[in-house]
């Protein structure tokens, strides 16, 4: 079911059951106010005959004469009078009628066996009764002499126009109720047809770019910035970060293809080579083989870097927890200064701070960083760390060759641009590795550097506080 169907099913349901429930309290005040100002009107009539009952007018006892003993203007027994006539008659306490008004003719108001059970207790009694048709309301006393019940009077009248202003009432509330209820469902399906216009245009641009795998292409929305406009505009934002993402990727395989084929081209030649006929000298022989071990040597290097860097991307979000910096940098300068002992790291690990980051995962950058050093410099490099507004900054310094202005913003690339008869062997992956790396802990990585002065990179994490 759609939802501009159910949402309109629902407010129409909700408006039928608030229409239902209104219109049900107001036919019961209604019914119960008319039916209460007759029996009001049935309640006075009694009390009349009553009162003249214990003033000991007429007969007594169930051999009494049907005619009523008073004088005309005093009677409480009215004649027929249309359809307000009120009927009376006197039953003795075995419900047998002793007395009653001339225009009940000789007719019996009849009474329920509760009824006259709860009038022998001297309560009185309310029912409504069906005659030929016709509804009517009958009240019924019981005369109380002396603490004892001596008769009963019992009163009634047609409440046939009551009856028949209620069912009017009943029926318009129906109808009207109905019309209420199906205009608001048509208006409703109208309107959430127009609210929801701008979703379907979005469902469809959607479905255009699944078909023809075009993400240019963008949502066109002219309104006001509410919900919708902000779906609009968030679906456009997905859209443009979907094509750069897609386009990155496409660069990504272009440049990993091509790094991989240079070596694999060599590797060709080379065995091409080998199996030249004449044999070639072995001299050169040796020569192609440790020309094919560098090679492999840079494939496999290659290789690891792609997968270390495929991880640090997927890694979104290291679990950072306080890691000291002194030893932390005492144990990257141990592991670079065994791979070329020559070399002097000067390492200011004096520091007692703790920083907030990933342990393992920040000596792979710092070891990165060093390794860069130290490969594009022949002098000394320095590691060391401080504090400022809250982050701890750890940098690794040389004062080799420098790195041109113009190679700056894009140094922490995927295959940066590697400098022309670069120092020692590359993949153009290692910056790009250690910024994921670092991003993914929540800090920055930054470069400093002068041509012929040297370069300075520097890694800013939180400040592990209180710890
Ligand atoms: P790789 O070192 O494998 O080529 P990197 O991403 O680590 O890849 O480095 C990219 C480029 O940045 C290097 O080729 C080099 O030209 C330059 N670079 C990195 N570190 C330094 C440094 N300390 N001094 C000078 N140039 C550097």
């Amino acid at each position: 079911m759609s939802i501009r169907l159910r949402l309109t099913l629902l407010y129409t349901v909700i408006l039928a059951l608030t229409l239902t429930a209104f219109g049900m309290a107001l036919y019961n005040v209604q019914a119960q106010s008319t039916y209460h100002r007759e029996m009001h009107a049935l309640a006075e009539w009694v009390k009349v005959v009553v009162a003249h009952r214990s003033r000991g007018y007429g007969p007594r006892g169930p051999q009494m004469p049907l005619v009523p003993p008073f004088p005309v203007e005093e009677s409480p027994w009215p004649r027929r009078a249309g359809a307000r006539a009120i009927y009376t008659q006197l039953l003795d306490l075995e419900g047998r009628v002793f007395i009653r008004s001339a225009n009940l003719e000789d007719f019996t108001l009849p009474l329920s066996s509760a009824g006259l059970f709860a009038l022998r207790q001297g309560k009185p009694w309310v029912e409504q009764i069906t005659i030929e048709n016709e509804r009517f309301l009958t009240y019924s006393m019981p005369v109380i002499i002396r603490g004892q019940v001596v008769e009963i009077v019992q009163v009634a009248r047609s409440i046939a126009d009551q009856e028949r202003y209620l069912s009017t009432l009943r029926r318009n509330l129906i109808v009207g109720g109905a019309v209420a209820v199906a205009f608001a469902f048509v208006s409703g399906w109208i309107m959430a047809g127009i609210v929801l216009r701008p979703i379907h245009r979005i469902t469809q641009t959607a479905r255009a770019i699944g078909e023809a795998r075009d993400l240019s292409r963008r949502v066109q929305y002219r309104g006001p910035n509410d919900e919708l406009g902000q779906l609009a505009t968030t679906f456009n934002t997905m859209l443009a970060q979907l094509e750069q993402a897609y386009k990155q990727q496409q660069q990504f395989v272009a440049d990993v293809s091509h790094e991989l084929r240079t070596p694999l081209t060599t590797l060709r030649g080379n065995l091409g080579l080998l199996r030249r006929e004449p044999p070639i000298s072995a001299e050169d022989r040796a020569e192609v083989l440790s020309d094919m071990e560098e090679e492999c040597e840079r494939l496999i290097r290659l290789v690891n870097n792609l997968l270390a860097l495929a991880r640090a991307e997927a890694r979104r979000s290291f679990q950072t927890r306080p890691v000291e910096v002194g030893p932390l940098l005492e144990e990257v300068c141990r592991q670079a200064n065994l791979l070329d002992p020559t070399r002097t790291i000067v390492c200011h690990s004096g520091v007692n701070v703790a920083v907030l980051a990933d342990r393992d995962a920040l000596k792979q950058v710092l070891l990165i960083l060093l390794d860069n050093a130290l490969k594009h410099t022949t002098d000394d490099v320095t590691v060391g760390a401080a504090v400022e507004r809250g982050q701890v900054l750890l940098s690794v310094a040389d004062r080799g060759p420098g790195i041109e202005a113009e190679r700056l913003p894009h140094l922490f690339e995927r295959f940066s641009p590697v400098k022309e008869g670069g120092c020692g062997p590359t993949t153009g992956l290692g910056l790009a590795i250690a910024k994921s790396l670092v991003e993914a802990q929540g800090g920055t990585i930054t470069v400093e550097s002068r041509l012929g002065e040297g370069s300075t990179f520097t890694v800013a994490l939180p400040l592990a506080v209180g710890e």
